[in-house]
């Protein structure tokens, strides 16, 4: 074994206490990685590995410059890593041995405040689970950038964590060591939250006031893990935490993770971007608060009618009043994100600048409140407490900090004039010396009669006059004392000209470090308004989202919906939010929703693309919208508050999955079934269609039984399968409704219009022409179909056994919408089929990728489809 350097001693002891984590280990100017580190940074960061030491003891190294870390950090923490920042915590030039270093922050995906790593309209939120062993477990999220702290107590069920933690969209999770392993295996399974340990829950003496809140003792435990970690992951001050929020997890309308995905409520199912989301609709905030509560609200709608009223209620009023709430919008815009900039101060962190930002956002306030005033005269005591005043916090800024601060607080040049007078006093002696020199140049020119001669500074030497060599014959003996030789000049100084020299750089340099010493203190004074104005920013926040729904209805032509009291749904010409505003205006075909008791469960038939997904989704939304506050798109709505959410509605991913897809089918319905209540919305799409057609059937029908019978929830049913519309027949709380499409000239036409009764018949074939199949092909299927509608056997054109051939594959397969050549069991026996060439080319048109063919190729194929036919 090598013997050790004393530093790589000092390395590998440090390293020992931080095993999960990346430690950037500084080194004069640079960060070093060493060992399995150094070969793991080398893939992810795309630089240099290097080595320390010769041969076989070569230790494998890399470095990044300390001034362009945070670069390096920024792409470490996004793929979900943890970095410990080791610093040299003594004077290298001092030292005697080894310079001491020490772990001074530990940077993970879930406490990270930089601005620059963090999404402005978003929480990042760090969530940690307790588990008490007697089937509760303690649940905490905590943004360390606005230190909001929020608490609920779960059951031992592990989807209840997974819906808490996407909920939160949480990026890193805190649990202790011995956390059950099974559970831990499942979470990992279905999150990609970086794992995090801490086995501390004792209570910390500094935070206690945070709890007084919290009356259960295993709430608080919850909150103790949570601090310890930070603490330890921080190492300075967390004193703009605010006091521990408790939530119940059932106080929300809860909507699953795969619901929430395929409702498309915070991002599109696509390209998992904002675009395209009910989120990007909705989100008329100003503020990046005001964003950040958005979204946490359609993350949790909630149930309590008499909360969800008020917030109606306050869009109601600012709707009417356009001309205040526009202007109060555009004072909100001029609104800093106070969260994050008091998250700052608390931390010690704050500049010159956003100091100056909390200034003009705090001036904000009296006109806000006056329009709110103006708006309804209760809204200022509903958001504004009366003993919250800034008014010296203001003032103080006001006094001391100029407009357009540097960013750097230790170089001076922040503080104004008539602030500080021993200030004021450096700073006139700065100005004076600066003055003298400046008049000594005229003096000096005129004393010698050189016009070229000038004063100057340099770092090295100071104040010096220079003259250039042809003009130094002229000066009078003794004058200057001469200071430098340059090739062409001389460089002088004269005593007088350094004793104004030194005052200057005194003055400056005391001026620097008051500056600095002020700036500190008018830090602190504003660390004692951390809690208020945390308060405050909640408050500017929920005005931002209300005034925002308000801007929403009035664009979109929402109108307020009301809550029925018999379980009624009744919504009038209502339309989808998002749909409606990306396709040409007044295109949206507006539809109604009736649903009461006899008619709880909605059965919807019509053809391919007619818009019954279109339909379900729409009425979701118009609950979500509903239920965190917002206007809705409709002419007029009543809706039951509901429990819970459940859809299975078919994605595009799915599609891309493949065989899993009726496994998920079948799981996102198990979850349905098992979780809802007769206060739930259920919307199943298209449910059975993942297997054989008979299987499918008997499937849907089994489903839409027991929940007809033992769930009673309100349910949207959409299918394909006709035979299905026979049920409203036996099931007493069922009804049929259909998209309607009609034919014109031959071509179907989808008018996307949903009314009662079933769909007279499958308009399979003219999708199929839509997508402009093979003309030969839908002929030869129109044909056919019209033959089975005659209840005649299919024209045959060869033998039975090549039949049942088929037959047996397309049970197997996925039966598609299209039904080309539906099969008739009782009938398998009889002389049927169809051609070699056309099977063929079944089976060729079934496998073809439509969406990764290029014109020509489709063209291509299509040609050789004809070829097939022809044949
Ligand atoms: P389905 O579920 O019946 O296959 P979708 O709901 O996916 O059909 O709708 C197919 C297309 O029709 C969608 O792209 C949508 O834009 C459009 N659409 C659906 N409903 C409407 C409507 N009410 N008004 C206008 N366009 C609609």
């Amino acid at each position: 074994m090598m013997q050790e350097t004393p530093m790589m001693k000092q390395y590998l002891e440090i390293k020992a206490q931080y095993k999960d984590a990346f430690l950037f280990f500084r080194l004069g100017d640079f960060y070093e990685l060493f060992y399995e580190d150094a070969e793991k940074a080398v893939q992810e960061l795309e630089i240099t590995l290097t080595g320390r030491g010769k041969g076989e003891h070569r230790i494998p190294m890399c470095g990044v410059p300390h001034h362009s870390a945070e670069q390096y950090f920024a792409k470490l923490i996004e793929r979900g890593f943890k970095i410990a920042i080791c610093e040299q915590v003594e004077d290298p030039a001092t030292a005697k041995g080894v310079v001491k270093r020490e772990v001074v922050r530990v940077l993970t995906p879930g406490t990270i405040v930089e601005s620059q790593l963090i999404q402005e309209k978003e929480n990042n939120f760090l969530t940690s689970l307790t588990d008490f062993g007697d089937g509760t477990v303690g649940f905490i999220r905590s943004d360390l950038s606005t230190g909001e702290n929020e608490v609920t107590l779960l059951t031992d069920d592990v989807q209840e964590w997974l819906q808490e933690i996407s909920n939160s969209h949480s990026k890193e999770l805190v649990i202790s060591t011995d956390f059950k392993e099974e559970q831990l295996e499942k979470i990992k399974e279905m999150t990609d939250v970086t794992i995090s340990y801490e086995d501390q829950i004792e209570e910390i003496e500094e935070y206690k006031h945070l709890v007084i809140n919290l009356e259960q003792i295993k709430l608080q435990k919850t909150f103790w893990r949570m601090c310890h970690y930070f603490k330890r992951t921080q190492k300075r001050s967390l004193d703009h935490l605010q006091p521990i929020v408790y939530y119940p997890a059932n106080s929300y309308l809860k909507i699953d993770r795969h619901s929430k995905r395929n409702l498309e409520l915070i991002e599109s199912l696509r390209d998992k971007k904002k675009q395209g989301s009910l989120l990007a609709v909705v989100d008329q905030t100003v503020t990046s608060m005001g964003g950040r509560m958005l979204k946490k609200w359609i993350e949790q709608p909630l149930i309590k009618e008499k909360r969800i009223i008020e917030r109606h209620q306050i869009v109601d009023q600012m709707l009417n009043s356009y001309f205040e709430r526009e202007e109060l919008r555009d004072e909100l815009k001029q609104v800093y994100d106070l969260e994050r900039l008091v998250g700052r101060i608390a931390y010690g962190n704050v500049n010159a600048r956003e100091l100056i930002q909390l200034k003009r956002s705090l001036k904000k306030i009296p006109l806000i409140k006056q329009l709110l005033e103006k708006m309804n005269p209760s809204y200022v005591k509903r958001w504004f407490s009366e003993n919250q005043s800034y008014h010296e916090l203001i003032e103080l800024l006001e006094a001391s900090i100029i407009e357009d601060p540097p960013i750097s607080i230790k170089e001076g040049g922040l503080i104004k004039d008539g602030f500080h007078e021993e200030l004021d006093r450096y700073k006139d002696a700065s100005a004076n010396g600066k003055r003298w020199i400046a008049q000594l140049e005229q003096q000096e020119r005129q004393i010698t009669g050189i016009k070229s001669l000038k004063v100057g500074f340099n770092k090295v030497f100071g104040y010096y006059i220079e003259v250039t060599r042809a003009n130094t014959h002229l000066l009078p003996e003794g004058r200057y004392e001469r200071k430098q030789t340059l090739t062409n000049a001389e460089r002088y100084i004269t005593p007088e000209l350094k004793e104004k020299e030194a005052l200057i750089l005194n003055a400056e340099d005391k001026m620097e470090q008051l500056e600095y010493e002020l700036f500190v203190d008018i830090r602190q004074t504003a660390k004692e308004y951390v809690s208020s104005i945390q308060t405050l920013a909640k408050a500017i926040s929920e005005v931002d989202v209300l005034a925002g729904f308000a801007a929403v209805a009035e664009k979109n032509r929402y109108v307020q919906p009301s809550f029925s009291q018999n379980q009624t749904v009744k919504i009038v010409a209502g339309r989808h939010p998002v749909v409606e505003t990306v396709i040409p205006k007044g295109d949206y075909v507006a539809n109604d929703v009736f649903m009461e008791q006899g008619r709880e469960m909605l059965l919807i038939t019509g053809p391919n693309m007619a818009g019954k997904s279109t339909y379900m989704r729409q009425l979701a939304l118009t609950v979500v919208l509903a239920q965190i506050g917002s206007f809705v798109p409709a002419e007029s709505v009543e809706l039951p508050v509901f429990d819970q959410i459940f859809t299975r509605i078919g994605a595009a991913d799915d599609l891309a999955s493949g065989q899993s897809t009726f496994m998920v089918e079948m799981l996102e319905t198990q979850y349905a079934l098992t979780k809802a209540t007769q206060n739930s919305l259920i919307l199943l799409d298209e449910i059975g269609r993942g297997t054989s057609t008979y299987d499918g059937i008997a499937l849907a029908q089994a489903i839409i039984e027991y929940i007809h019978e033992e769930i009673k929830a309100k349910t949207l049913f959409s299918t394909h399968y006709h035979e299905l519309t026979d049920l409203e027949n036996s099931l007493r709380h069922l009804k049929n409704v259909h998209v309607s499409a009609t034919e014109d000239d031959g071509l179907v036409v989808f008018l996307h219009k949903v009314i009662d009764g079933q769909a007279d018949r499958s308009y399979g074939i003219y999708v199929a022409e839509l997508a402009q199949m093979p003309s030969t092909v839908t002929k030869r299927a129109e044909k056919l179909l019209e033959e089975l509608e005659q209840g005649q056997p299919l024209d045959t054109k060869k033998d039975d056994r090549e039949h049942k051939e088929l037959v047996v594959h397309e049970a197997m397969d996925e039966p598609t919408q299209l039904s080309l050549f539906p099969v008739n069991p009782e009938s398998s026996g009889q002389k049927q089929g169809i051609s070699k060439s056309e099977k063929e080319l079944l089976k060729m048109i079934k496998e073809v990728d439509v969406l990764h063919l290029t014109p020509f190729e489709a063209i291509q194929k299509v040609y050789e489809w004809q070829k097939c036919l022809k044949s």
